[in-house]
């Protein structure tokens, strides 16, 4: 191909003319080459000018702003100089980029069930993102966990339909800020569509046993919602369903996603998706198939798969796909970077970015949404602790000033990129930095180390996988070590309290790293076992990022505390929540389990099994979705219905009286569940719909108006329609899913 770079002005170079002007324009002027590799998108960190100048590569990934300038140089001698798109994970903040605000997990921030703060969160990070010249976050994720020992769990907003929607559009909205002509606005993904958590025993990207009416009852509507509400691209899952690879699934992407919902957003695949159908699915016999397929189907953006680009050539050469096939996929990603502006401005690294790039003001916002992720779950009432009074706290455990372990997964210690290895210290506030900050002179903290967690071994199998990404290594677990155990049983049996920190480790979180048991690893239990056994009292604070089953003993511990992976801010957020300087009012997006055998443990599940029991155990879950503590207590009194006979089209209103009987202020989450009696199908009990959090003063009563469109009540048909039933009714009203903790009311709907 020669090369030839353009210097005249070209109609699809003039702002003047509207987008679709210059796409067709510009795709009139490319050649099959070029569009093909406007469709890859490759890893910045290997062979960049490769991508490049012989690729035609149309996005980067995993970048740093040395790289993003090079490849800028580079972009400006292709003959049509068309910019590239700079594409990351940035999950909870910039994840990999050193010095960048890290928050809590989703799964944590999901804890405070607060859309206008995770709004907020995810325009903070678009701000920091936008300033380093990355222009498309993979995030948000909207699988639905219901298996535990996923290890992607951390990932999601957990187990419930309606609050990952909620959520998951508020995070969209934030980061694709005023629209993509905003300088700091970029473009969200939803991902991993759609299935992929429906694991098989929890293990990664295994194939999804999951029926298309199972999808369109519960996995689909979060996505539906936010590609209705114009999040700006998809990411297809890893897994197959029915057989059928999500990559080339023409039911789900073309029938459902383009058609029924007329989604016109960009398609991007999971990593090297097309590849693994040739050497890990084995459904596709080379990469000039797999292209093909992969053409067919719709994808716009393939990720990471760089024989893409021969492949493709190769399908075109045998007949296998036409020229033309690929301009609506490149006329996508061209209609992208004409809107966000780039052949204008690129947008590169800002030269300000280090005075926007983890700022004080992002800093106070992630101890804000800190505070709001920590649930606490149980407290005998020796929480919060009282900072009047001298006291001594033995802070124990191996994750009590772990500083990169509380950071979780997608963060710079998480060992997912090779060019870096954690954020910077100074950054991070730890558990013990958290309450040495906050204790008075006249405190006496002591810290012991109490166990050991693991250690890893390398897989014999090998270091890489096939496509040479690295395999992640044996997890060995520690034994208990008595040396450890006694020097903490001495640190507590000197403490009028004691602060145990135990959770997971990176090594257990992740792809490729589910878990097949929930229990703490290691020297832990042991510890706690010790610890419970001195007779003083134990606040467990289970720092993990994913509920874990924690051992008999800890039935006797004072209080326990779940922090998924708090963020930078973490350590600060939960020392103010033990002394009571800030009120602890997360609640659990997810369910607990007592037992792993258990799973799934999610509180929505499908009427009709015999029994709650197993022989040998109960099924309820340890700690159910939507509960959590407050320091006082609030009851629910007095739910009626403004009507209880209404049509399809109307809106129930609700009134319910939360009432605080104690002596402290709460931030009451007050959630509305509805139950359908009879469905032509089966169905679960009863689903979360609304909720409204109501700050209570001690002794305050609120009447909180609720109101929810009869239309949400409806549910999935054996045909698959979602349909309302007309019928009776219930609303349930509460703190939490449990039953007994909820007021019911009923109402019909008439046909
Ligand atoms: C993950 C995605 C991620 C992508 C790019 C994949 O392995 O499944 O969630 O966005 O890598 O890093």
């Amino acid at each position: 191909m020669a090369t030839e770079v353009f210097t005249d002005s070209l109609p699809y170079q003039d702002p003047a003319l509207t987008i679709p002007e210059r796409v067709a324009d510009l795709l009139g002027r490319m050649w099959l080459e070029e569009k093909i590799g406007q469709m890859l998108q490759l890893d910045a960190q290997d062979c960049l000018d490769d991508h490049v100048l012989r690729k035609h590569v149309g996005s980067i990934l995993h970048t740093s702003p040395e790289l993003i300038l090079r490849a800028n140089e580079l972009t400006a001698k292709t003959r049509l100089g068309i910019p590239l798109l700079v594409a990351d994970d940035c999950i909870h903040g910039h994840s990999f980029w050193e010095g960048a605000t890290i928050y809590p997990t989703q799964l944590g921030m999901a804890s405070s069930w607060d859309a206008d703060l995770l709004e907020r969160v995810a325009r903070a990070t678009a701000v920091e993102v936008a300033a380093t010249g990355v222009h498309w976050t993979f995030s948000p994720v909207l699988c639905i966990s219901r298996d535990l020992r996923w290890g992607r769990v951390n990932e999601t907003f957990g187990e419930d339909p309606f609050l990952i929607g909620e959520l998951a559009s508020a995070m969209v909205r934030g980061y694709q800020g005023a629209g993509l002509a905003d300088p700091t606005a970029i473009l969200a993904t939803a991902k991993h569509f759609a299935g992929y958590s429906e694991t098989q025993g929890g293990r990664d990207s295994s194939e999804s046993d999951i029926s298309r009416r199972k999808l369109r009852s519960w996995f689909l509507p979060p996505f539906e919602r936010v590609a209705r509400e114009g999040c700006r691209s998809f990411m297809l899952g890893y897994q197959s369903m029915d057989g059928v690879p999500i990559t080339i699934n023409d039911w789900l992407l073309s029938d459902v996603l383009r058609r029924e919902w007329g989604y016109t957003g960009t398609l991007i695949t999971d990593w090297d998706n097309v590849g693994r159908m040739v050497w890990e699915q084995k459904v596709q016999p080379d990469y000039a198939h797999a292209a093909a397929a992969a053409v067919r189907a719709g994808n716009d953006m393939i990720m990471t798969t760089p024989k893409f680009f021969e492949g493709a050539l190769d399908a075109v050469e045998k007949g296998l796909l036409d020229e033309s096939a690929f301009d609506s996929a490149v006329a996508r990603i061209l209609t992208l970077k004409f809107e966000l502006g780039l052949f204008e401005n690129p947008r590169l690294p800002r030269a300000d970015l280090t005075r926007i790039v983890g700022n004080s003001a992002h800093a106070e916002l992630n101890l804000e949404v800190a505070r709001r992720s920590i649930v606490l779950l149980e407290n005998n009432g020796v929480l919060p602790l009282s900072a009047a009074r001298a006291m001594r706290v033995a802070v124990v455990g191996p994750l009590a000033d772990d500083a990169q372990t509380q950071l979780g997964d997608w963060a710079g210690g998480s060992g997912q990129v090779g060019w870096l290895d954690g954020q910077p210290r100074e950054m991070i506030t730890t558990v013990l930095d958290g309450i040495q900050q906050i204790a008075p002179d006249y405190w006496v903290v002591t810290q012991a180390r109490g166990a050991n967690i693991l250690t890893v071994a390398p897989d014999p199998a090998g270091a890489t996988f096939p496509d040479g990404q690295p395999r992640p290594p044996h997890v060995v677990p520690g034994e208990p070590d008595q040396a450890l155990i006694t020097e903490a049983v001495a640190a507590a049996n000197q403490a009028d309290v004691v602060i145990a920190v135990v959770g997971d480790r990176i090594e257990l979180v992740g792809e490729g790293r589910s878990t097949a048991t929930l229990e703490l690893i290691g020297g832990q239990n042991a510890l706690l076992d010790a610890l419970i056994a001195t007779g003083k009292p134990v606040i467990v604070v289970l720092l993990a990022s994913k509920p874990l089953v924690l051992p008999a003993s800890v039935q006797r511990a004072a209080a326990v505390v779940w922090a998924a992976n708090p963020g930078m801010q973490g350590g600060r957020a939960l020392a103010e929540i033990l002394v009571g300087e800030v009120e602890p009012s997360g609640r659990l997006p997810i369910s607990f389990a007592r037992h792993v055998g258990q799973q799934p443990t999610y509180y929505n599940q499908i009427r009709g099994q015999h029994g709650d029991r197993y022989a040998d155990l109960t099924q309820s879950s340890a700690w159910a979705f939507g509960e959590g503590r407050s320091y006082t207590t609030v009851q629910y009194e007095d739910l009626v219905l403004e009507e209880t006979t209404l049509t399809a089209s109307g809106t129930i209103v609700a009134h319910i009286t939360v009432r605080n009987t104690g002596a402290r202020s709460a931030l009451e989450t007050v959630q509305v569940y509805v139950r359908d009696v009879v469905t032509s199908v089966s169905w679960t009990d009863k689903e979360l719909k609304a909720f409204r959090q109501v700050d209570l003063a001690p002794g305050e009563s609120a009447r909180v108006r609720l109101e929810l469109s009869v239309a949400e009540c409806s549910i999935v048909d054996a045909a698959g329609r979602r349909v309302l039933e007309p019928g009776q009714f219930e609303l349930l009203v509460g703190p939490s899913s449990r039953e007994n903790a909820l007021l019911g009311a009923g109402f019909t709907v008439k046909g």
